[in-house]
């Protein structure tokens, strides 16, 4: 059997869920295909939680009317009427919705965050669902909350793997239907309460089952052709790899490339099953394969990361950065959950390059305790993979150096453009 996965923009409107029914009739069956909220949804339901939990009754009725008259809207594109009877469980399912908006919500934000914004991958995939039905396309939906089981981390839950893998084998047995129907992202408790598994975890939901039911192979539909050397927005003359290893790919998503949700690897690498990442606009291209054998070690890869910010310490009374002063300051940016995304020490300095998005300043003050504090914001981390002078020089034209690392396989650099 094989897994594939449909992204929000996939599914962004009626035509987008013709095209994706169309990919789906012609896939290879038994196939399980695992469907995101549709188009921009998640954040329009993280928006209507937010202001559901804050008591904010306007403007939360507002949002679920906008949420409702998106989805109906396709509906209606697709089916030519919201009276077809294949759509019931679509109409159920705002009247659960419904019912919670009228609840008082507990005092759990994120309890709260992953029974709301589920109901996101839940109206997508009845719809996609119902649409392929509708279209003669044999199918079953299934409710992944009952066999993709997790803890009760609300928003990032922890998959059991062993149970999960048992009720997902029960459960996807290509007996009654030789295609299911099934939701990303979300999960289960024991309990059966709606859990969720990190923002963009569609693509894990995919690995875990692939895993789970030793799929063949996995497929990631996107909107570009295959995974990229570069974001094509940054640099216009990205092109397309052609295969590259597990290894490789989850090197590339630590670095900060957005290729694919970094969790998803690990479940696929295990069992040796490949990975494809191909385009949905064009699904005669043939993408890129991920798996053990990946080629991938002459083109250069460049990744950057905007919106950093440098930071310099010191030891105040000029001594050295030592080992434990080196613990200390980890342990500090630890506690604080701020990553970092490249490191240097030298006997005087050390140094880190961090994402802007958090709020730094409750670290840097403790920092400011110990040590003396220097930082350069706005900056960018440029990676480049399997670099080559040539490639470098060209790349850093008309910047300025702020710090550079170079290894054997990387060449790194925080830049400022000028
Ligand atoms: N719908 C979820 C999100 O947008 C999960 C996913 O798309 O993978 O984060
Ligand atoms: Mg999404």
């Amino acid at each position: 059997m094989q897994v594939s996965k449909f992204g929000g923009a996939s599914v962004k409107n009626a035509d987008a869920v013709r095209n994706i029914s169309k990919i789906v009739d012609s896939l290879v069956k038994p196939q399980v295909i695992v469907v995101s909220a549709m188009g921009k949804m998640t954040n329009a339901f993280e928006a209507l939680v937010g202001h559901y939990f804050a008591g904010d009754r306007d403007a939360m009725i507002t949002q679920y009317k906008y949420i409702r008259q998106y989805h109906e809207s396709i509906v209606v594109d697709l089916f030519g009427t919201l009276k077809e009877p294949l759509l019931d469980p679509v109409f159920q399912l705002l009247n659960d919705l419904e019912v919670r908006l009228e609840q008082q919500p507990s005092m759990h934000f994120d309890f709260e965050y992953d029974q709301i914004v589920s109901f996101g991958e839940l109206f997508s995939t009845r719809i996609v669902s119902a649409y392929l039905g509708h279209s003669g396309i044999d199918n079953q939906w299934v409710d992944i909350r009952h066999v993709l089981k997790t803890d009760d981390i609300y928003r990032d839950a922890t998959v059991d793997w062993e149970l999960t893998s048992r009720l997902m084998q029960g459960t996807f047995t290509f007996v009654n239907a030789p295609l299911y129907v099934t939701q990303g992202f979300l999960g289960g408790t024991l309990s059966n309460i709606t859990t969720t598994l990190g923002r963009e975890g569609s693509d894990y939901t995919a690995a875990i089952i692939g895993n789970a039911l030793d799929a063949e192979n996995v497929t990631v539909w996107k909107d570009v052709p295959g995974i990229l050397n570069a974001d094509p927005r940054i640099f216009p003359d990205a092109g397309k790899i052609d295969s590259l290893s597990y290894a490789e790919t989850i090197e590339l998503s630590y670095y900060g490339a957005q290729v694919i949700h970094p969790k998803t690897l690990k479940p696929l690498q295990n069992k040796q099953i490949p990975l494809f990442v191909k385009s949905f606009v064009d699904a005669t291209l043939p993408g890129t394969v991920i798996g053990k054998d990946g080629e991938q070690d002459s083109m250069p890869i460049f990744i950057l990361k905007r919106n950093q910010v440098f930071l310099t310490l010191m030891a105040r009374d000029f001594s050295f950065i030592t080992e434990d002063n080196l613990s200390e300051i980890l342990a500090l940016f630890s506690r604080h959950r701020v990553g970092i995304n490249l490191l240097q020490t030298s006997a005087l300095n050390f140094t880190a390059c961090v994402d802007n998005k958090n709020d730094l300043t409750p670290l840097m003050d403790e920092l400011k305790k110990k040590l003396v504090l220097r930082y350069n914001d706005n900056v960018e981390l440029l990676t480049i993979r399997h670099y080559s002078q040539e490639v470098i020089d060209e790349k850093l034209e008309g910047c300025t150096v702020i710090d550079s690392q170079v290894t054997r396989k990387n060449a790194r650099f925080v830049i400022k453009v000028n």
